[in-house]
């Protein structure tokens, strides 16, 4: 079984001025391509060969979950982000709003630890919200390279931010902190709470 890069939900100018055309070409246009491409060539004739993305993220390691893994995560960045012209909401909503408020105090605290946890995982990976579904409490985590909590069952994922260096390299340099500040500005609160009612 091809897999296929699949469309970004939007121009590659859209998220512009927080996420650049320059960046969108690379980060999608070639670095989500070239895991694509990697899975691809690395899954014929293994027992990968036919299965979906997320089976092989739940069962196999090395190079071929890195890439597919990888696959999976930068599309749920994609949707995770929309552009402000299309935004319907500038701040959690709903039950995505009361979990919020019930897990972390307040909208605003929230923002401060998922930011704090974006800016300080060291150096390649992603920040998620994601909930418990055990306690139901909404969590944020980190992870290293492609680790993924998709790999976990009792996790529901909300959003995730890319803090990958390519990820900002282009409109931030060095300067993560700015580009997560940025990031607030791109998150798709309707997405998360379709995520969240799933
Ligand atoms: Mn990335």
């Amino acid at each position: 079984m091809q897999h296929q890069l699949p469309a970004l939900p939007y121009a590659m100018d859209a998220l512009a001025p927080h996420v650049s055309r320059e960046t969108l070409e690379y980060h999608y246009g070639k670095h989500h391509q070239t895991y694509v491409d990697n899975l691809n060539k690395l899954i014929p004739g293994s027992k990968f060969a036919e299965m979906s993305l997320e089976q092989i993220i739940r069962n196999s390691e090395g190079g071929i979950f890195n890439n597919a893994a990888q696959v999976w995560n930068h599309t749920f960045y994609w949707e995770s982000l929309i552009p402000r012209a299309s935004k319907k909401y500038d701040r959690p909503v709903g039950k995505l709003e009361q979990a919020i408020n019930q897990s972390f105090g307040s909208f605003d605290a929230f923002k401060e630890k998922f930011s704090q946890a974006a800016v300080s995982t060291f150096g390649s990976g992603w920040a998620w919200l994601v909930r418990n579904n055990n306690s139901g409490v909404l969590e944020i985590l980190s992870t290293s390279n492609a680790q993924t909590p998709l790999t976990d069952p009792t996790k529901t994922l909300i959003f995730t931010c890319d803090v990958w260096e390519h990820a900002y390299y282009i409109d931030y340099r060095n300067a993560r902190a700015k580009y997560v500040d940025s990031f607030w500005n791109l998150v798709n609160y309707e997405h998360a709470l379709k995520n969240f009612e799933k």
